[in-house]
């Protein structure tokens, strides 16, 4: 059995900010990133955390045991119920969402996993705006299914659709903002609206706004995934996840987690803190780039059309701007052919090649840019009008920009397209 009391911080008593100098409320999100979640007073005196590569952690006898699980005391017991270092990680992602608790995974996915899979029952249904994450939703169609839970789906950003797809039987709606690629813009507090109307879970996978563009549970969403992997671990050489939300919410994801056993690794969860005391610096320059690229594509002749929310032709714009400290790194356009029309994807294909800095890879939030052209990269073996439904046509490029110089990365996309 996990510890009762595992979602208890095990240095709750030594905060990293305030001790000594009083109380300090909401500090900076950088402040936030490199401070938070941590003991002042660390092991060996060290200024960061010690990686403790361990599997079990001992008891000094039959007594100890029994005042541990008698006193919930907040300490390890085994490596699968989670670590001191993904505690710290897990403080420090609660406090830059301003969640209560948060629970870290391996993956992105096993935080969707385990998220879903301890609120839903056989006969429960979910709801989720058709621009989410494929493989999320992939595993609600295909596996959750089979375990009797209803899966639907309904247009993104088209919330009368989602009101109306509730039943009684509702347990969760599911959203994603930004979506990828399409850069849609959800209203957080009306996604949150609703599910609080009618008594649903809501859960917004915010991997491509994190909570240094938009913290949804500000706006009364009730649980936030990141797949850490991206933005927050920032640096394309670790995987992780996590959820966020109130203690009563997590408390069952925590103890599945520790059935389940997608835990992170004492070096991989260090990883991730290293990443994260960066974020508020590498996200500006993300969203920074993000915008200098698309404002630079926006006006190029071979370029039919730019999505990204910081342009004021996108379609949530003012969405975006009003809730939104920026657009994130995400860019994604579409091709014009030597003829006028949309390029065919062997061209498009041709620019992507041509590119000398971002790397042709999957993923994002990385500080190297990363370059794909979406039929190729996650769709190449589905059907035409699979991929029309999906809306990826052949001319979509995306593009993840990194923390290289703006002026750079413009200069590259002109030489590829010229
Ligand atoms: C990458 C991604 C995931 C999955 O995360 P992994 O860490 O790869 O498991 C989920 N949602 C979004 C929006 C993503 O970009």
């Amino acid at each position: 059995m996990p510890p009762k009391n595992a979602v208890e911080p095990t240095d709750a008593a030594a905060p990293a900010m305030g001790a000594g100098v009083g109380p300090i409320r909401h500090p900076g999100p950088s402040t936030t990133a490199v401070h938070a979640g941590e003991a002042r007073e660390k092991p060996g005196f060290a200024i960061t955390d010690p990686i403790f590569a361990a599997s079990t952690y001992t008891f000094a006898s039959t007594r100890a045991i029994i005042d541990f699980l008698e006193e919930e005391q907040p300490r390890e017991e085994y490596g699968r119920y989670g670590n001191p270092g993904e505690k710290v990680v897990e403080r420090k992602l609660a406090e830059l969402d301003r969640g209560e608790d948060a629970v870290l995974f391996a993956t992105g996915m096993a935080a969707l996993v385990g998220v879903l899979m301890p609120h839903v029952s056989a006969g429960d249904e979910i709801v989720f705006f058709d621009e989410c994450y494929h493989r999320s939703r992939e595993f609600c169609r295909r596996h959750l299914t089979r375990f009797g839970v209803g899966f639907r789906e309904v247009a993104t950003c088209d919330y009368d659709a989602m009101e109306a797809a509730i039943t009684p039987r509702t347990r969760f709606l599911v959203s994603e903002s930004p979506t990828n690629p399409h850069l849609s813009i959800i209203d957080a507090e009306r996604f949150a609206d609703i599910g609080r109307r009618h008594g649903v879970l809501t859960l917004i996978d915010a991997t491509l706004c994190t909570p240094h563009n938009l913290r949804p549970l500000e706006a009364g969403v009730d649980l936030v995934l990141h797949s850490a992997t991206k933005y927050l671990g920032g640096h394309n050489d670790l995987l992780a996840g996590a959820v966020i939300g109130s203690r009563d919410h997590l408390e069952p994801v925590r103890r599945l987690r520790g059935i389940m056993g997608s835990v992170n690794s004492p070096h991989n969860a260090y990883l991730l803190e290293r990443g994260l005391k960066t974020l508020a610096l590498r996200m500006d320059r993300h969203n920074a780039n993000g915008l200098a690229v698309a404002r630079f594509l926006e006006t190029h002749p071979r370029i039919e059309r730019v999505l990204y929310p910081g342009l004021a032709s996108h379609p949530y714009h003012d969405l975006a701007s009003r809730t939104m400290r920026g657009g994130g790194g995400l860019v994604t356009f579409f091709l014009r052919g030597t003829d006028g029309g949309p390029a065919d994807w062997r061209t498009t294909a041709e620019v992507i090649d041509r590119v000398r800095i971002p790397r042709i890879g999957p993923s994002l939030g990385g500080v190297e840019s990363l370059i794909e052209q979406p039929l190729v990269m996650s769709y190449w073996n589905y059907a035409p009008e699979e991929r029309r439904a999906f809306g990826i046509p052949d001319n979509m490029i995306r593009l993840a920009c990194g923390i290289e110089d703006a002026d750079d990365l413009v200069a590259d996309l002109a030489q590829a397209l010229d």
